[in-house]
């Protein structure tokens, strides 16, 4: 089962990785894609606001391949595989990064050699405007989702 909510700003898609971060279990794996620009980040700032790390920690919008948030219910790793190949993601050790007291989340899944089972995937459609459309595909993290936002 998957569902979409619509965004209409920034802000909502923070709101929406808020409460979806607030019913993850420790080593969830949540790949989001969608284009540059779509809003990954943003919903994983909101992930890490939502799992309860400081959000002074998290507003820093710079690229860096993986940062980790500490301060939450459980460690979030934010990785972005953008500028990376296959073979080189190989060498990062992902496998064994996901284990334990952690949430990752992934940045262009499409990089990576060898695809997780059991991830959550969200993608994120750019529709016009700062309208988005984001599709969730776990039922335990879509049930803490607020109805305000328009369920098309
Ligand atoms: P990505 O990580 O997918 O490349 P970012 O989260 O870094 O995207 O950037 C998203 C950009 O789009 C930001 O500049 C943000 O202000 C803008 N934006 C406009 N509307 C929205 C929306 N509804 N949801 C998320 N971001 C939005
Ligand atoms: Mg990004």
């Amino acid at each position: 089962m998957s569902r979409t909510v619509h965004t209409t700003s920034e802000t909502e898609t923070v709101d929406v990785g808020r409460q979806v971060a607030g019913a993850l279990e420790r080593g969830t794996i949540v790949l989001l894609s969608g284009d540059l620009g779509a809003g990954k980040t943003a919903f994983v700032r909101g992930m890490a606001e939502g799992l309860g790390v400081d959000p002074c920690e998290v507003s820093s919008p710079t690229f860096t391949l993986m940062q980790e948030y500490r301060g939450g219910r459980l460690l979030l790793r934010h990785v972005d595989l953008y500028r990376l190949k296959p073979i080189e993601v190989d060498d990062l050790g992902l496998d064994e990064m996901t284990l334990g007291d952690v949430i990752t989340a992934i940045e262009w899944p499409d990089r990576l050699p060898r695809p997780f089972e059991h991830a959550i995937t969200v993608h994120i459609a750019h529709c016009e405007g700062d309208q988005r459309a984001i599709s969730i595909s776990d039922e335990s993290a879509l049930g803490f989702i607020a109805h305000n936002y328009s369920d098309r």
